[in-house]
């Protein structure tokens, strides 16, 4: 296994490497935080995902792709998953894998929908359901850093329930100072918040985003309908499209 993982590197080849999952995090009733243990994990950045591959005893394969929530650490490699209901592989990491069980990673993936901790421009995190996760990464990866680099976050999500990272987003550490959230949702907003649950607009970005003569850099990730109108709204607003990246989870709405 290690010859393997040393001349997949060298070629740029990524390979298959045995992941041991070493702890779980509930985040909310259908997603969880998977804690994976990857023994020469060669690290990665804010955004990028894996391949994540499952084997059944009768050789049945069946493979995803999952970005990363945190940062580089070590060996260590956490995902956070939300269970598709009538999804083949989210529902079994969700609900059956155990502490101790293997599953097979590929990875990082991914060298555009990134952030780097050396750049100094102020960022834009848009976010839908899931697609919070690996701008996850990035406000860890800038806490991580001690990066002071402005960073403001619209997270779009159905309920209050379904709030993924809730604690952490909703009362940060010191150290995410210079961190703005504003929340959209889209099914059942709390009391109290100001206006009726809807899907994000141009006044949600307007209101809640950088404008674009301050040149940020955007990051757009969730469901595909999600991305394509928050891409279309952002760049109608005068960002340029290579300043907007987007990531695209499935195939449906939010
Ligand atoms: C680059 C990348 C990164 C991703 N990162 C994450 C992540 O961090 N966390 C996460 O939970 N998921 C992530 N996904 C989505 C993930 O790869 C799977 O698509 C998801 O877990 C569903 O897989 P499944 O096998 O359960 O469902 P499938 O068996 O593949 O699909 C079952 C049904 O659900 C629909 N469906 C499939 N995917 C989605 C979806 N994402 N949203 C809504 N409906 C869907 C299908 O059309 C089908 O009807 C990512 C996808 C990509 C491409």
């Amino acid at each position: 296994m290690a010859g393997t993982a040393i001349s997949g590197r060298l070629t740029g080849r990524l390979v298959w490497q045995r992941a041991t999952l070493l702890a779980v995090t509930e985040e909310t009733a259908g997603a969880r935080s998977l804690a994976f243990e990857v023994p020469g994990w060669p690290g990665h950045l804010g955004g990028q995902h894996v391949d994540l591959r499952l084997t059944a005893d009768d050789g049945y394969t069946a493979q995803r792709s999952y970005s990363m929530s945190a940062p580089a650490g070590g060996d260590l490699v956490t995902i956070t998953v939300q269970r598709v209901d009538d999804g083949e592989v989210s529902p079994y990491l969700v609900d059956q894998l155990r502490i101790g069980d293997a599953v097979e990673l590929r990875g990082p993936v991914g060298g555009w929908f990134v952030w780097r901790p050396t750049d100094p421009a102020p960022v834009l995190l848009v976010g839908g359901g899931s697609g919070v996760v690996p701008l996850m990464a990035m406000i860890r990866a800038r806490r991580a850093a001690g990066s002071r680099v402005p960073f403001r976050l619209i997270y779009s999500v159905r309920t209050p329930a379904d709030v993924l990272f809730a604690r952490e987003l909703r009362q940060p550490p010191i150290a995410d100072g210079g961190l703005d959230t504003a929340w959209v949702y889209t099914r059942e907003a709390p009391a109290g918040a100001a206006g009726l649950p809807h899907r994000i607009t141009l006044s949600d970005l307007t209101a809640h985003g950088w404008p674009a003569d301050l040149e940020p850099m955007c990051f757009v990730c969730g469901p595909t309908g999600f991305v394509e109108a928050v891409a279309t709204a952002l760049v109608d607003l005068g960002h340029p499209a290579d300043r907007v990246k987007t990531e695209r989870f499935g195939p449906s709405g939010s």
